[in-house]
């Protein structure tokens, strides 16, 4: 019996450092949340650039439409003038001719500023695109180093159950069936220790008799409340 249990022990051991390595496992992909909100940030300053550039070159494309009107407006306007038989109305259309076009000349220097606004904003397109490549190789680089580790957890994992399934063969199959089902269903805790007159997993009291039993050591017993097997500590 005293075999059985301190093998028991030694399973639960290795669960003990599986649990301990799975949350490990969970934790790791967590690290990399920072750095997928760079990326995503990054990702929106270049968007948010390409943006800016397409309304720019829209103004400009508004603005040549204008003054390609005008420039239609005041070639009639000039047409006009040879019928005219008036001073007065000769005055008026030249001087709507002169207003044509000091307004596109308004509309060309606009023009010239938006180019200028539009290369500006390419450059930084440039810089904000650079931080990006820099962010995304940032994020690459630790997945690499994230998945490294994970691989390196699963390798471990994989021998802590080799040696934890080394100890079964040692118990009957009912209760190394127990230990798996308590295992599963019992947040990877199937044994408990009575820890001053209590159990080390739930907490719930252990009856004077049972650890008295206990003592004994000539049988397998469980906690009365969480049905986890309920072992003496072991003095290491
Ligand atoms: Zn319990």
């Amino acid at each position: 019996m005293k075999k059985k249990v301190e093998c028991l022990i030694a399973m639960q051991k290795c669960d003990d450092k599986i649990s301990e390595k799975e949350n490990l496992k969970l934790e790791l992909p967590k690290q990399l949340q920072t750095l997928i909100q760079e990326e995503e940030e990054a990702k929106e300053d270049v968007a948010e650039t390409i943006e800016e550039i397409n309304q720019v070159i829209l103004h400009q494309k508004d603005k040549e439409i204008l003054i390609k009107q005008n420039k239609e407006k005041a070639l009639k306007y000039e047409e006009q003038l040879a019928a005219i038989k008036t001073n007065k109305e000769y005055k008026a259309l030249n001087s709507e001719i002169a207003l044509l076009s000091s307004l596109n000349s308004e509309l060309e220097s606009e023009i010239i500023a938006l180019m200028e606004q539009e290369n500006r904003l390419k450059e930084l397109k440039g810089e904000r695109e650079k931080v990006l490549q820099v962010k995304h190789k940032n994020l690459t680089d630790q997945e690499d180093v994230i998945k490294e580790e994970i691989a390196g957890l699963d390798g471990q994992i994989d021998k802590l159950k080799n040696e934890r399934n080394s100890y079964v063969v040692d118990l009957p199959k009912t209760m190394a069936k127990q230990y798996k089902v308590l295992i599963i269903n019992r947040n990877r805790k199937a044994v408990a220790f009575e820890q001053e007159g209590a159990c080390s997993a739930c907490g719930f009291k252990v009856r004077p008799q049972l650890i008295i039993e206990l003592e004994k050591q000539d049988k397998i017993l469980f906690c009365e409340n969480c049905n986890r097997f309920l072992v003496r500590k072991p003095i290491y």
